[in-house]
């Protein structure tokens, strides 16, 4: 529903908005009657008359583009005025592939005006047109991409067809584990062995990423289990957790309750979150009060490479920080790189929070680390993501 804010009344011939005026407002006509028109070659063309109970003006929202028509009140008419704020929320919110198809039918709309004031135009039509077109074809093959990989994904829920792999976190000092990160691959029959990059987001964007995010964590928890039955040890699970996850209430409980199922301890279970995820800020500290309680560790993730993260240290206390591999990449040579890693790791330890650094690929970088103060690290160096049975097999080698 659409909040109604302000009512405006125009008299007979008053106009209500002009053709390039920058877009404010929408309108819906309570009474009276509106005459949409556009001006061309100096010549005036009536595109609509619209009477009580229409809706105008709502293009601009969309693509906050100029006014391409004029209006103007044909009587005395009673309009409700729609804001911007108003539609940019819903928008804001909406489904993505609803989102880009709005794109496209707006565009499409705009070139027919475009097209039409062409034919009148000084201007050959060529200067005008292609350019939307152009525009338009990327965004529909962009929309019938992503309502496709949606729906692959669908079927992929329901035939089984994602694999969880497992990264080790080692202490950097000795190479011991401490636990491991979940990190979920897709086996499409069609496309093979696909990345996060190639379908999360999509996931994420739609309500899929909680069947997905529910499996990442019955799958993880109960591998964990077994490497933990493997080594004699206490390893701890980091599961990477999405907006909608973190949104929806049954998420905190029901992760308790497999925990449990799994005989396992709340506290080795750690939450990994990106900025990007975050809810607005008072949530947020909900949120992660209510994990902290119920003895969850928080991690946040991509360290760094936010707009606000010492804030948010400040204000949600995390157990664990993870320092973005973008960073741990110049080391031990860039200068600044290691500046800033020396920064992040001294200002977490003063905090109390514990340092993991991501992406580890050299000794040169592991040393460098080490030097720095950090304590834990994950990367290529110490293993790449495996699948359970191969992070069993590796498991043995280093019993
Ligand atoms: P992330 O949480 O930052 O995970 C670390 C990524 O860095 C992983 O990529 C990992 O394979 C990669 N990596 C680890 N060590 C190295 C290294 O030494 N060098 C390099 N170049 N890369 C390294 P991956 O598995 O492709 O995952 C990408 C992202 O997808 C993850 O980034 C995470 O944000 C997201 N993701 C993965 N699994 C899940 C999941 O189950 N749920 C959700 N919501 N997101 C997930
Ligand atoms: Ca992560
Ligand atoms: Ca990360």
């Amino acid at each position: 529903m659409i909040h109604t804010v302000d009512i405006r009344i125009f008299q007979e011939g008053e106009v209500i908005f002009e053709e390039g005026d920058a877009s404010d407002f929408a309108y819906i006509i309570e009474e009276g009657e509106v005459e949409i028109y556009t001006s061309i070659a100096n010549e005036r063309k009536v595109l609509n008359v619209l009477v009580a109970g229409s809706l105008f003006g709502e293009l601009a929202f969309v693509d906050k583009q100029p006014r391409t028509a004029s209006a103007i009140a044909v009587k005395r008419t009673t309009l409700t005025l729609i804001t911007q704020q108003q539609v940019d929320e819903r928008i804001r919110d909406a489904d993505p592939i609803l989102k880009m198809l709005l794109y496209v039918v707006m565009k499409h709309f705009r070139s027919e005006v475009a097209r039409a004031r062409a034919q009148y135009s000084p201007l050959k039509r060529q200067d005008i047109i292609p350019d939307a077109e152009k525009f338009n074809q990327l965004r529909v093959n962009e929309a019938v991409a992503m309502a496709r990989t949606e729906a692959e994904l669908r079927t992929a829920i329901n035939n089984n067809d994602f694999r969880l792999f497992y990264q080790p976190i080692v202490e950097l000092k000795t190479e011991a584990i401490t636990g491991f990160e979940a990190l979920i691959r897709w086996k499409s029959p069609k496309r093979g062995l696909l990345p996060p990059a190639d379908f999360i987001l999509i996931a994420e964007a739609t309500k899929l990423i909680l069947p997905i995010g529910d499996w990442v964590l019955d799958t993880g928890l109960s591998a964990i289990k077994r490497f933990n039955e493997k080594m004699h040890k206490d390893f701890s699970i980091s599961s990477n957790i999405a907006r909608r996850q973190i949104e929806d209430e049954d998420f905190l409980p029901s992760v308790v309750q497999k925990v449990k199922a799994n005989g396992l301890d709340v506290k080795e279970i750690q939450l990994e979150i990106l900025e990007r995820n975050f809810l607005i800020q008072g949530k947020m500290q909900d949120w992660i009060s209510q994990c902290t309680r119920q003895g969850f560790s928080i991690a946040l993730d991509d360290f760094g490479t936010g707009y606000s993260s010492l804030l948010y240290l400040q204000q949600f206390k995390p157990k664990v920080l993870k320092i973005d591999r973008s960073f741990v990449t110049g080391l031990p040579f860039n200068a600044d790189s290691r500046n800033i890693c020396k920064a992040i790791i001294d200002l977490a330890q003063n905090l109390g929070i514990r340092v993991v650094a991501e992406g580890v690929e050299t000794t040169a970088q592991q040393k460098a680390l080490i030097e720095l103060g950090c304590i834990y690290g994950q990367g290529y160096l110490f293993s790449k993501p495996l699948p359970e049975d191969e992070m069993l097999q590796y498991l043995e080698k280093k019993k």
